[in-house]
């Protein structure tokens, strides 16, 4: 018996949504981690879950009775061309919960082996890039991000073959949903009016109930997902976050942060960087983040135009409407954040200008992003009793913080450091750290860093003690500038 609560409510959608994919049982797997408290939280047996019966499914190798794992049809566009025939190509979606709130939550394992999506792919997952997306999904959402959760990872004792031979492995993942902007292109492209219609109606209930009954409900699904874009986009950008293949099929109308590739937090700020590999040009570096997400959101609007009106045109004056709030939303969440960062609590006339002028500083200075915010939420760094070695090129700006500190209410500097502090991390998952724990794992079957780094990075805001090295930028030797996946 399944001791497992699982629906299959995508399954209630026709046929052509998705596909059934057999299974490939992993050759030995085994359990490299169980996220309890996040298993607890979704009503499932954690016990079970590590049985040796829990850990089949976890690995996609067998399935309890009354569990049918299907893989979701997308389209998409990849570095901005167009491709109308994707999918899971190696995800299979186990089913759906309901927690104790009522929220409904779908468990996905990713790299579990082929299916009718694969293509040319071989459906598998390897070991290094599930534990990045395992500490970086985690680290997210203890930052506060909207983002899919890591449920489990389990290594499957296969070996995988990549630029190397490297030990296969499956992540679980839990998202509200994983329907994506291609899901909407992937019917809009077949011209399936229908399905394009179901699949709205589907998102709208899972993801925007309230706008069910609101007089224009497609128009204001879009106007939900461009609002839910705008803020995870601008929270990303707060603490320097990079996603790395912003592609239509990674984007997901729930607002959640999804597909963890080649993503990196930034060290030295530069608004340029890039991480991952295949993006020799550059589309996806930090700062082009806002750009894409309003490019991508356009191809969410384009796919709709049909359910917005029946005139056309009327349509696309709609989407555009819709789409011209986006840089409102973005910059008023982006500049609310950047207040918060800075201790500031009034919005003033020249703030933009403020804001850039750090920024500046800090590319001129090399000066690493988190450990900049950081420095500043101290007590006698706001006074000018100090001035920490990452600040020191920054004087005239930091003289200017103070008078703008000035012109706010008043507040005891201990008081305004201290709810800093609740903004700018202190740990986040740093890319010459994700790769240490990612060789120890590879090479030595060494798990210590990969739990030291969840540990450090579920409650980001406190220092522990002995565990300096975790905020430290990485050394020039040290520092890793590409990211594979
Ligand atoms: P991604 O860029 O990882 O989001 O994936 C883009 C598309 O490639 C999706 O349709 C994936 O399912 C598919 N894909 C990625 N890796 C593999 C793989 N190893 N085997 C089969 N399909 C894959
Ligand atoms: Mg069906
Ligand atoms: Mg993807």
């Amino acid at each position: 018996m399944a001791p497992l609560p699982f629906r299959q409510s995508y399954a209630a959608l026709p046929e052509r949504f998705y596909a059934n994919a057999p299974l490939s049982p992993a050759p030995a797997p085994k359990l490299i981690r169980l996220n309890h408290t996040l298993a607890e939280q979704l009503g499932l047996d954690a016990e079970w879950l590590a049985s040796p019966e829990g850990v089949a499914m976890l690995s996609g190798s067998a399935m309890p009775e009354g569990v049918e794992p299907l893989s979701m049809a997308y389209a998409g566009h990849q570095f901005g061309s167009f491709n109308p025939h994707l999918g899971d190509g190696r995800a299979l979606l186990l089913g759906d919960v309901q927690d104790a709130q009522g929220h409904v939550w779908e468990v996905q394992l990713k790299g579990s082996g082929p299916t009718p999506f694969s293509r040319r792919g071989d459906g598998r997952a390897v070991l290094g890039p599930v534990l990045r997306e395992y500490v970086v999904s985690e680290a997210m959402h203890a930052l506060g991000i909207s983002t899919t959760r890591a449920l489990a990872a389990v290594k499957t004792g296969m070996t995988v073959l990549r630029e190397t031979m490297l030990p296969g492995a499956v992540l679980a993942r839990v998202a509200s949903s994983h329907i994506r902007v291609g899901t909407f292109q992937y019917f809009a492209s077949r011209q399936d009016m229908a399905g394009l219609r179901l699949l709205a109606d589907f998102a709208i209930a899972r993801h925007y109930p309230q706008v069910a009954l609101a007089p224009a409900p497609y128009l204001a699904f879009l106007q939900q997902v461009i609002e839910a874009q705008a803020k995870l986009i601008a929270q990303w950008m707060l603490v320097g976050f990079i996603h790395g293949v912003m592609n239509t099929d990674n984007m997901a109308v729930s607002g959640e942060t999804i597909d963890y590739g080649p993503c990196a937090f930034m060290d030295q700020y530069d608004p340029n960087t890039v991480f991952s590999f295949i993006d020799e040009r550059g589309r996806y570096a930090f700062t082009n983040q806002p750009t894409i997400a309003l490019w991508n959101l356009t191809r969410l609007a384009e796919a709709l135009l049909p359910l917005l009106s029946e005139d056309e045109e009327e349509s696309v004056a709609l989407a555009g409407q819709a789409l011209e709030q986006f840089g409102g939303l973005f910059h008023g969440a982006y500049f609310a954040g950047l207040r918060a960062k800075l201790g500031l609590k009034t919005q003033q006339a020249g703030d933009e200008t403020f804001f850039h002028a750090l920024f500046a500083q800090m590319q001129e200075h090399h000066a690493d992003f988190t450990n900049t915010f950081r420095s500043l939420s101290d007590e006698r760094v706001i006074t000018g009793e100090h001035v920490p070695d990452i600040l020191e090129g920054m004087q005239p700006w930091l003289t200017q913080w103070r008078q703008r500190l000035m012109q706010e209410v008043e507040e005891a500097p201990a008081i305004r450091a201290e709810n800093m502090r609740r903004v700018n991390p202190c740990y986040i998952p740093r890319n010459h750290l994700i790769e240490a724990m990612i060789s120890a794992a590879v090479n030595n079957d060494d798990y210590t860093l990969f739990e030291e780094m969840l540990q450090l990075t579920a409650s980001p805001y406190t220092e522990q003690a002995d565990m300096a090295r975790y905020a430290q930028p990485p050394q020039p030797e040290e520092r890793v500038r590409y990211t594979f996946c």
